[in-house]
């Protein structure tokens, strides 16, 4: 995989295409020409309020509220609207292909690009791969193929690079691109993963699904149906080290993937028991086209939770700007906080926690703080480059140093 400046790569798969030169594929890159600024720009003809306090942590959303399907689909990460609406994106002539992941066959949790022609490889399609993923290789197939309407699922990474590369150059100009992004962080590169899985559970083998939850817990499920809960708190602190994220990851600002027609997540809504309630945010008039697809098989919610999530932030900010100041520091593989009071910690904050927007907002924060710090510290020279506007207008809100 080729590398911008200084390594910062996500393995998007765009510099693998082999229909036009490699060189013109990095200039569209999204480490080499920042996040959101012109791109949001350009998308939307402006970009978001530096005085709307929403607006600056999601992004410009037409419309956002949570939702789920009323007939989940078994095996997606969540409910499966992401799946469905590609499936009938499809069925409905709407494009001709989708551009998505299938899991790979030595790797339940790697992905293997795909261009989708039917809802049945769609389908196939459904669920998380929580490592880099090369989605974007799959153009070259599209584009040999002369496919003039394509739907792209994919993180923000993936939909920067390719909205630039669409408008900088000539080769995909007569495509229509829809896009549906999933958020998207603390993604890992396949040489970490393992290494990652077996520091979380005592059962890497048989892990099926795993997913960060708002109640502070790491789930995943296993091939035998067992959930198995782990506090964050309650991890090796090695599993901490932020150099075991691709530094790339590291360096991100747009963890809601704001270049999306459609984004559909979890994050915003409220955990429920026996639910699988997502969180939807519709960007364009083109998102609002792909949710009327499946807006019949969608049970619709209102957004919960205060915003308020000052003190929580507070109480961790310095923690993490002392982690990333400290380059060389070793963390220990024998430290952790044991079970029971992980636990105890997970239910407290899942009780006096923020909860709903509020824990959205507490989980964007925090993921921006921690990458601006990050960058800061470790590729100064990029700072001006890939920080977007409102990071600095945050970061002053919490009384924070830039
Ligand atoms: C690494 C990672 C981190 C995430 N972090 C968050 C988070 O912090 N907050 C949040 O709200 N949501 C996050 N998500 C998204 C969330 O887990 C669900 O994917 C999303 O809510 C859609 O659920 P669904 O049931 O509609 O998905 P499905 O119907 O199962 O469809 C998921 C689609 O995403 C594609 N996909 C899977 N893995 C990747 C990948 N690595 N890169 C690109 N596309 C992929 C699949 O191929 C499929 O098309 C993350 C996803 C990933 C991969
Ligand atoms: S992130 Fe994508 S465009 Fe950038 S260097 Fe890596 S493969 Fe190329
Ligand atoms: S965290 Fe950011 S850079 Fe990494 S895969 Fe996700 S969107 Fe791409």
């Amino acid at each position: 995989m080729h590398q911008t400046e200084k390594k910062l790569c996500s393995s998007c798969g765009l510099c693998s295409v082999q229909s036009w030169p490699v060189e013109e594929s990095i200039q569209s890159c999204v480490f080499k020409n920042g996040w959101l600024g012109e791109r949001e720009k350009k998308l939307f003809g402006r970009e978001r309020s530096l005085d709307d306090q929403i607006e600056m942590r999601f992004g410009i959303a037409a419309e956002r509220f949570t939702a789920q399907l009323k007939n989940p689909l078994s095996g997606a990460q969540w409910s499966g609207i992401i799946t469905l609406m590609a499936m009938r994106a499809i069925e409905k002539k709407l494009v001709d292909g989708v551009m998505s992941l299938n899991r790979s066959a030595d790797n339940h949790f790697f992905s293997v690009p795909i261009l989708a022609g039917s809802s049945d490889e769609v389908y196939a399609a459904r669920g998380n791969k929580p490592v880099l993923s090369p989605v974007l290789q799959s153009l070259e197939q599209a584009y040999r193929l002369g496919m003039k309407k394509i739907l792209v699922i994919g993180a923000a990474c993936h939909l920067h690079t390719l909205r630039d590369f669409q408008e900088r150059f000539e080769y995909l100009r007569d495509m229509e691109i829809l896009t549906i992004g999933i958020p998207c962080v603390d993604n890992v590169a396949r040489s970490k993963w393992p290494w990652i899985l077996q520091r979380m559970t005592g059962s890497p083998g048989t892990a099926r699904h795993m997913e960060f939850m708002q109640d502070f817990r790491i789930h995943i499920r296993h091939d035998d149906g067992r959930v198995e809960k782990i506090p964050f708190f309650s991890l090796p602190e090695e599993l901490s080290d932020p150099d075991i994220f691709p530094a790339a990851c590291m360096s991100c600002f747009d963890y809601l993937n704001s270049l999306a027609d459609i984004t559909v997540g979890y994050i915003g809504a409220e955990l429920l028991p026996d639910q699988n309630r997502q969180w939807v945010l519709v960007r364009s008039e083109t998102g609002k086209k792909l949710l009327n697809l499946i807006e019949p098989e969608l049970d619709r919610f209102p957004e919960s939770g205060r915003w308020e999530c000052r003190s929580s932030i507070q109480n961790t900010s310095k923690r993490i700007i002392e982690s990333m100041r400290d380059v060389d520091r070793e963390y220990s593989s024998k430290r952790r906080i044991p079970f029971l009071i992980g636990h105890m910690l997970a239910g407290v904050l899942g009780m006096i926690g923020p909860k709903g927007i509020g824990f959205a907002h507490y989980s964007v924060d925090f993921h921006l703080i921690r990458h601006y710090y990050y960058v800061k510290f470790r590729y100064p020279e990029l700072l001006e480059k890939l920080v977007p506007r409102h990071v600095p207008v945050i970061l002053a809100e919490y009384g924070l140093e830039v």
